[in-house]
């Protein structure tokens, strides 16, 4: 068998956000670049105390620039106001920062390979250095994976309080607001989760050890 070629060289990516927004915007580092029609860097609060990552922009976003603006993300959009948040909004009590593991669309809407995200990450890492958020909270078994470098199912994923990075971010796993659309059933456990968050992030910070 041939060897597998070695993994390419981590990226420098800009410290700041208006050179991480120029360089997502002309990012040609995996192929999704040759199929995309927009770029979709994020939305949101830049110090938002909640992150939510996605998997990936669909047909909406690709044409729009924006994560979650299809039916998935009307529904996120619900599931945030329920615990008093929103894109638009900018004081820590409300506001949120959305992102998603790849940052162009993979056609058809595949799941985004996991070389595709490895060659992503070093911008969504650089965006939680920004954020600086209390909480990130995946969404689908996608994100969930890649963030957590895990092959197990969201069942298993879903629950456990994990931290993510160099910062070691809080991170909790919920369902996907498509999944939770074509399994309106989950959408119970997916309210159990939204409490727990709210919960999460009504606590005090704790300090740093
Ligand atoms: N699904 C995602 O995971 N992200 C988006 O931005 C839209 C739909
Ligand atoms: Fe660059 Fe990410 Fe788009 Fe790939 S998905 S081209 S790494 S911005």
């Amino acid at each position: 068998m041939p060897a597998a070629p070695a993994p390419a060289p981590p990226r420098e990516v800009p410290g700041d956000w208006s050179g991480l927004r120029a360089a997502v915007a002309g990012c040609e580092a995996c192929k999704l670049c040759r199929t995309r029609t927009h770029t979709v860097f994020g939305v949101g609060d830049e110090h938002a105390p909640l992150m939510i990552v996605g998997e990936g922009p669909g047909a909406d976003e690709d044409a729009r620039g924006e994560p979650f603006v299809g039916r998935a993300g009307q529904l996120l959009d619900e599931m945030l106001k329920s615990i008093g948040r929103s894109r638009q909004q900018h004081d820590a009590a409300s506001a949120v920062f959305i992102a998603n593991v790849v940052k162009c669309r993979p056609p058809g809407n595949r799941d985004p390979e996991a070389d595709e995200v490895e060659a992503c990450r070093p911008y969504l890492d650089r965006q939680i250095e920004l954020v600086r958020p209390k909480l990130i909270v995946a969404l689908g078994r996608v994100a969930a994976q890649r963030l957590l470098d895990t092959d197990a199912p969201l069942s298993r994923l879903r629950g456990p309080l994990y931290h993510y990075g160099a910062a070691h971010t809080p991170l909790l796993i919920t369902y996907h607001p498509a999944y939770l659309l074509r399994s309106p059933r989950e959408k119970a456990k997916s309210w159990d989760d939204l409490k727990k968050i709210h919960q999460f992030l009504a606590q005090p910070v704790q300090a740093s050890p």
